[in-house]
This record gives C-alpha cells, sequence and structure tokens, in this order.
C-alpha cells in the first residue's frame, strides 16, 4: 500500500459526523460571519494557547500582517526574519512596507540563531519574527531578553506549531504576539483558509479586530483603513470540533516522529532532527536531511512513498525578493539546509507499522 505524505481525507473523515454536524448548525443558524462560532473558537483557541485574547482572521500570512499593522510597523522600518522560513513570514513585513532582514537559523535545529540577532538590529528594526519551524521552538527566552534590551516587540509565527511547548510554556504565549495558520495542512487545519492572533496584549486584540474588518468597531464606523481578514463562521465551527482532538493528533505524530528517530539514528547519510532541550515539539513535519536527496525522494517514490520538500528555495533566492540583491552563497547556512532537507510522511492517522515501512525503504 502506497504512503502519501499526508492523507488529509483521512484525518478529516475520523471526524466526519462531528463536522458535518457543524457544518448543519451553520447552516441553520443562518448567522455567516463573526458569530457564535468564531466566538466559541476565539475563546477555546486562546484557553488551548494558555493566553488571554484571540482573533480569528482570514490566514497565517495575514495574522503576521495584521500584528505588524497594528504595532504601527511599516515604511523606514525594518523586521528581523529567519533565513530558513516559509515565505510568509517575510512577505508579512514587505507588505506592510518594512524591510525583513534575514538572521541565519542554528544549523542543528533549523530555529532563529539568537547568537546572531544583534549583529543585524539598527536604528529602524522594530521587530523580531521567531518561527517554531517543523513544529520545534525557538529558543524564546534569549530571544525575548534581546528584545527587552533594543525595545523590540517579539512576534511568533507559530503556523506549524499549535499546541508545541517552551519550557512548559505554549507557543501563542510565548512574545508579545502569535500567528497561527488554519491552512488544512498544518497540525489544527480548517477545510479551507483560517488564521488566528493570539496575544496578552488586550489594546493589540482591539486594534486587529478593528483592522481585520474594515477598520470599524461599530458597523459604518472606519477608524483606521481597515481589511477584511476575517476568520470564516463555518472554518471556526470545523475547527471548534478539529481543536478538541489536537492533543490526540499531535500525540500520534510524536509517536511516529520517535520510531522515525530511533530507527533512522545510526543510518548512514541520514541527519535526524535535533530536539532542543527546552522544546516538546509536535511534529508538523518531519524533515531529515541527506546528501543524495534527489536519489532518495525518488527511491522512496518508487516504493509508493510520498515525501516534499520543505523548501526548495529559500525566500532570499525567490524571484520575488530578486530586489534585494543577495547573491547565492549570502545566506549559506539557509542555503545548505534547503539543498539538503525532505520531509518524510507523518500526520495523525498515520501507523507505526507505515512508518516502519518508510524506514525501511529509507534503508534500501
Ligand atoms: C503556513 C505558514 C504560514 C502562512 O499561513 P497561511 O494560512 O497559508 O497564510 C506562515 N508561516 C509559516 C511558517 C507557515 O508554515
Amino acid at each position: 500500500m502506497p504512503i502519501p505524505f499526508l492523507d488529509l481525507k483521512a484525518v478529516n473523515l475520523e471526524q466526519g459526523a462531528d463536522l458535518e454536524a457543524a457544518f448543519k448548525r451553520v447552516l441553520h443558524s443562518g448567522s455567516y460571519i463573526l458569530g457564535a462560532e468564531v466566538d466559541a473558537f476565539e475563546k477555546n483557541f486562546a484557553r488551548y494557547c494558555e493566553t488571554d485574547h484571540c482573533v480569528g482572521v482570514a490566514n497565517g500570512l495575514d495574522a503576521i500582517f495584521l500584528i505588524l499593522k497594528a504595532y504601527g510597523i511599516g515604511q523606514g522600518h525594518e523586521v528581523i526574519v529567519p533565513s530558513n522560513t516559509y515565505i510568509a513570514t517575510w512577505l508579512a513585513a514587505s507588505h506592510c512596507g518594512a524591510v525583513p532582514v534575514p538572521v541565519e537559523p542554528v544549523e542543528a535545529t533549523y530555529n532563529l540563531d539568537p547568537a546572531r540577532i544583534e549583529a543585524a538590529i539598527t536604528p529602524r528594526t522594530k521587530a523580531i519574527i521567531a518561527v517554531h519551524l517543523y513544529g520545534q521552538v525557538a529558543d524564546m527566552d534569549t530571544i525575548n531578553e534581546i528584545a527587552k534590551r533594543h525595545g523590540l516587540k517579539v512576534i511568533e509565527d507559530a503556523a506549524q506549531a499549535h499546541g508545541a511547548r517552551y519550557k512548559g510554556r505554549r507557543t501563542g504565549s510565548l512574545g508579545d504576539a502569535a500567528a497561527f495558520s488554519f491552512y488544512p495542512g498544518k497540525n489544527l487545519g480548517a477545510l479551507g483558509d483560517g488564521g488566528a492572533v493570539i496575544t496578552r496584549d488586550e489594546a493589540l486584540a482591539e486594534a486587529i479586530r478593528m483592522y481585520r474588518n474594515y477598520g470599524s468597531r461599530v458597523k459604518y464606523h472606519n477608524e483606521v483603513l481597515g481589511f477584511n481578514s476575517r476568520l470564516d463562521e463555518l472554518q471556526a465551527a470545523l475547527l471548534n470540533v478539529k481543536l478538541a482532538e489536537l492533543d490526540r493528533m499531535n500525540a500520534q505524530r510524536a509517536r511516529i516522529a520517535a520510531r522515525y528517530t530511533e530507527r533512522l539514528a545510526s543510518v548512514e547519510d541520514v541527519t535526524i532532527p535535533v530536539v532542543s532541550s527546552w522544546a516538546d515539539p509536535v511534529w508538523h513535519l518531519y524533515a531529515i536531511r541527506h546528501p543524495e536527496r534527489a536519489a532518495l525522494a525518488a527511491r522512496l517514490a518508487a516504493a509508493g512513498i510520498g515525501t516534499v520538500i520543505h523548501y526548495p528555495i529559500p525566500p532570499h533566492r525567490q524571484p520575488a525578493y530578486g530586489g534585494m540583491q543577495v547573491g547565492e552563497g549570502a545566506y549559506p547556512i539557509a542555503e545548505a539546509i534547503h539543498r539538503e532537507v525532505l520531509s518524510l510522511p507523518i500526520g495523525p492517522t498515520m501507523t507505526l507499522a507505515q512508518a516502519d515501512q518508510v524506514v525501511d525503504a529509507i534503508r534500501g
């Protein structure tokens, strides 16, 4: 039997009856925008993240963008971002008029290297966006300390880390504000697009409530130049169903990851993920490194095993950022990672027997 990279249909059909009931509830409510389901989800997800406020928005990119916007970050400002991340982190800064300033990761953990941050800070720097890549967790205490010394905001891009913990504390509660995505393939995924901002900062939450809804607190009274970036009522209803099972789904991902780690640790040429001492990761991805990545991926594909590269080209080498004029070799750690990473199948409906099949195929 082939093993898909992620069987989203199976994941959602596990809760099929409850998801259908949620759809019916919304259909019959007659309320389709910012209704009771969004309210309930915001309360549920804030509690899940052990934080005070959740504001549902249209997607993860908007969540980061609206945080920057609400903090007044824009033209003439710089935002520190990882050189090794999904491009959304950079785009959020660019779209508010600020300049994303890349900082390299720790090569072993793929996450932002705090030791390199201070060299990138200028008088124009306003914020640091830390990404919890692959469901691992960045070194938030050290990042917060640096930010405090320089008067910067700390934003978590937690799009890949729903439920992960840092020294026992949940992602979303570790900086000034956090952005989540509910893109279907994320650990907590909707059946369409969705996102959220999580924060303890009541003023920020209030500002984002305005920005997401045409800049108005009171209908047809527009206080700021707002956007339309609301979390959909139907997606919120589906997310309420899925949130109830998130810890169980993350636990199954952890079992698969543990099996991979145990059985791949001694395989030549395979570099397995390193878990930092502070992290309780949620394994959004299980990315290995291999010097002959293309050949390995082809061999696995021939065995019916799906893999994905996260990501093939770093943001600074994308045509979209051609204007930055950074040549190859400018961010060598990110480039080396991008050349060699390969994500193995992992997901809440995957079995240990399937993980063994993947390992056997890698061992050849
Ligand atoms: C998925 C993702 C985003 C963007 O989320 P969307 O909902 O697709 O806009 C941002 N950052 C990271 C790290 C992601 O993985």
